[in-house]
């Protein structure tokens, strides 16, 4: 049997029933578009994150964008991002109009080195060429980032903060999850990230009811809020056929919350299984290759990759690949090296580590399934492959 890098179908032999019949529910009551389980998840969304209020959406890209023009970024506006992310983290500033400054990772978590922000910020403020307005930092491959230092930073030059959660959802800093430090908490249901759904689908997540309700008419072609209709005195009519501000259309469907509610029912105990399978690759694996992934002190990552770090990497992967073991790089290209992102501006001195972890990463198969001769079998050829 061939290893799955992601076994998808594990999880859903073991909830098939529960999410077919969630799926039935939804056809035979057809409220296909903002049907009651969008809600219902949202509020299952909230409560398993402390968070206020959670706003699905059509997908982990908008779920970014979404707040940005809640905000109001426009051109000249800097936003400073990890350049070692998914593309999407600083695809959506452009869009807008304002400028991505990408900013250097801590060599242990990949994740935003709060230095390096600093230093970004001060360059673009002494430049005076952009107007510094909010930070994305990333929970890459799980693991949140330094949410403490990072928001010290974001208060000091009165910055937003988005936590870019995509691959983090359900990660904790002391029991805590992101939204403690950010002003927005975005997520992705794409197949392949910790909590998914089978389409596409994302959400976002904050403390703020303004925010809350600017997000909740954006997503849907800027329609009136209460607040709204109130004051245009427009009663009697349908909230979306009033538009006070120009939004897009990024709805989660029906049908996709109906999985998801399936799905965070057992997240938390995932979360608990991948935790498992992360202590035993570590075990198996620590001291054969560069680096195991380093999980700070009170941190906890759920996972979305596990990745460690080895030389001759396409030969390592060649042998696990001729092994039936597969492997993926992420990111091979960090995006300040992208064809259209090249022009924005980085962190003063460049983004070193970001440059030297592109060579070295290697993530292995990951997922709350994985059972343990599985997991040994990854473990020797890892170790007979470096
Ligand atoms: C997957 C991902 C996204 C985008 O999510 P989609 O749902 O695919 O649009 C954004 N940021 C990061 C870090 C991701 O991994």
């Amino acid at each position: 049997m061939g290893i799955a890098f992601i076994d998808l179908q594990a999880q859903r032999a073991r909830i098939a029933d529960k999410v077919d019949a969630a799926i039935a529910r939804v056809l035979e009551h057809g409220r296909f578009i903002m049907g009651p389980e969008v809600s219902e998840f949202e509020e299952k969304m909230s409560a398993f994150s402390g968070a206020r209020h959670s706003i699905s959406c059509a997908n982990g890209t908008e779920a970014l964008a979404l707040p940005l023009m809640a905000w109001e970024l426009r051109t000249k506006d800097a936003v400073f991002c990890p350049s070692f992310t998914f593309t999407a983290t600083a695809e959506v500033v452009p869009w807008l109009g304002a400028s991505p400054v990408f900013v250097d990772i801590d060599p242990e978590t990949y994740n935003m080195d709060p230095a390096s922000l600093e230093a970004a910020i001060e360059e673009v403020k002494a430049k005076g060429e952009l107007n510094p307005k909010a930070v994305i930092a990333v929970d890459l491959f799980g693991q949140p980032a330094d949410y403490p230092a990072i928001k010290a930073v974001c208060e000091k030059h009165g910055l937003k903060l988005i936590s870019d959660s995509a691959q983090g959802f359900g990660c904790t800093i002391d029991g805590k999850h992101p939204i403690e430090w950010a002003d927005v908490v975005t997520t992705s249901f794409f197949p392949a990230k910790p909590l998914g759904c089978y389409g596409d689908g994302g959400a976002i997540q904050t403390n703020d009811q303004e925010v809350a309700d600017l997000l909740d008419s954006l997503r849907i072609h800027g329609k009136a809020s209460q607040a709204d209709m109130d004051a245009a005195g427009y009663s009697g009519h349908e909230a979306k056929y009033l538009n006070p501000r120009i939004g897009m259309n990024s709805r989660l469907d029906t049908i996709q919350a109906a999985i998801l509610l399936e799905k965070i029912a057992i997240f938390a105990e995932e979360i608990e299984l991948r935790e498992k399978v992360a202590r035993r690759y570590n075990a198996g694996l620590e001291g054969h290759v560069l680096q195991v992934p380093f999980v700070k002190e009170g941190y906890q990552s759920v996972w979305a990759q596990y990745t460690i770090e080895v030389e001759n990497r396409e030969a390592v992967q060649k042998k696990l690949s001729e092994q039936g073991i597969p492997s993926a790089v992420y990111y091979p290209v960090p995006m300040h090296e992208q064809a259209p992102y090249r022009r924005f501006p980085k962190a003063p001195g460049g983004l070193p580590v970001t440059e030297a972890k592109k060579k070295t990463v290697v993530s292995l198969p990951m997922h709350p399934y994985l059972d343990e001769d599985t997991q040994d079998r990854v473990i020797e050829a890892v170790k007979t492959a470096v």
